[in-house]
């Protein structure tokens, strides 16, 4: 066993041009020496007294943190920084046999899917590692070494999952979920597609980004409202001729865009919220809890099961991802931040802090047969 901290890391992004038209003060500052990421009291603040909040300057320490914010600062992280800094050690990982999970957190518009996926001219990590992991395996020297590569796309949606690799039907197919003692959490019937090379990955990925924003424009944003998972199996055959030996290891990535976190304020849901029920997620108020349950100091205390703590089966998504949070798996958060809001802000870094309490146990998934 391998067991380490959750990686997390934060990214804030450039002001849009509805921001920069206003005017919009600039909340954040990074320190990279220090990795510091600072959120500044807004100084146009409300001038009633009575209504008036009182905010202050907080400071929070992240593994690292990445300023995507103005591009003439030297230390500006372009896609392909965030994904030196940690995607290709993950990708390494997976290498090695372990299971890899990365999810984007943060409000709509914070800068996810640009971190995950990105534009074809800015691609992200997703992109990024694929392409690089066909690469390594192009260039594997051994002719007795093969890989087999499956790739999965599929959303959460109001608590209902959704293969992004199948043409949309009227009414949807909705899969379920399974847990088998071999298999662990699965999806019954997902399309789990065989890749050669980085094209095959590049079409599926445009397939499903397609799948997901039809219904998007159809449904009045389904993108900050739904999950979506990339998952990745790469299963690597190693025979050793001189042992007579085969080695088969495992690797499983996921890469999770979340919902907008603004849909998580359920339990400090006011009158307006609880209005809107519908706006609700439950996947995403229960990865809440179970950030909290998994991050608590005394899960580790005597004669507590964690088993019984985490509330991994309350939602879809963290049902899905029980292993990616808290189980064979290393695994990274992306914290995603916009520029100026100083609320949603601070409750996305307070959840990052949280997260960083986290510990995984990945360990190596590796058959030998002989
Ligand atoms: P989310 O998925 O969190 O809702 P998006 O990734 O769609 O947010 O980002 C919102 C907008 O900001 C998009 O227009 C995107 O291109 C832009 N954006 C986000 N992050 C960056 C960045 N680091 N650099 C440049 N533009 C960005
Ligand atoms: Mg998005």
């Amino acid at each position: 066993d391998d067991p380490g901290n959750v990686k997390v890391v934060v990214r804030c992004r450039a002001f849009v041009r509805r921001e920069r038209e206003k005017g919009t003060q600039c909340l954040i500052r990074m320190d990279p020496a220090t990795q510091k990421t600072t959120l500044l009291a807004p100084s146009d603040f409300d001038s009633n007294p009575n209504t008036r909040k009182v905010y202050e300057d907080k400071e929070f320490i992240f593994d690292k943190s990445f300023w995507s914010h103005d591009e003439d600062d030297p230390h500006y992280a372009h896609q392909e920084d965030v994904y030196r800094s940690f995607g290709e050690e993950f990708l390494d990982h997976n290498f090695d046999g372990y299971h890899t999970c990365i999810f984007a957190y943060g409000q709509t518009g914070s800068g996810k899917s640009y971190t995950m996926m990105g534009t074809p001219e800015q691609p992200g990590l997703i992109p990024r590692t694929c392409e690089e992991l066909f690469d390594r395996i192009h260039q594997e020297p051994s002719p007795n070494t093969n890989y087999h590569v499956h790739v999965s796309y599929f959303e959460v949606y109001n608590e209902h999952v959704r293969d992004l690799l199948t043409p949309r039907t009227n009414p949807p197919i909705y899969l379920k979920i399974r847990e088998s003692q071999t298999e662990g959490v699965y999806v019954q019937g997902l399309t789990e597609a065989e890749v050669k090379s980085y094209a095959d990955v590049e079409r599926l990925m445009r397939l499903g980004d397609m799948s997901r924003t039809t219904a998007s424009t159809k449904m009045n944003d389904t993108s900050s409202r739904s999950h979506a998972v990339f998952t990745i199996q790469l299963k690597q055959i190693q025979h050793s001729l001189l042992s007579d030996q085969t080695i088969e290891r495992c690797a499983r990535m996921r890469l999770v865009d979340l919902a907008g976190s603004e849909r998580a304020k359920s339990t400090e849901a006011t009158g307006q919220r609880l209005k809107e029920g519908g706006q609700i997620n439950r996947s995403l108020t229960t990865l809440g809890r179970v950030i909290a349950a998994l991050a608590d100091p005394r899960r580790h205390a005597k004669g507590r099961r964690p088993r019984d703590i985490v509330p991994y089966r309350d939602s879809v998504l963290t049902w899905l991802l029980k292993d990616s949070l808290g189980g064979n798996s290393k695994t990274a958060m992306v914290a995603c931040i916009a520029p100026s809001d100083y609320e949603e802000t601070l409750s996305t870094l307070r959840y990052a802090d949280q997260a960083k309490r986290i510990r995984t146990r990945a360990s190596v998934n590796q058959d030998c047969m002989s």
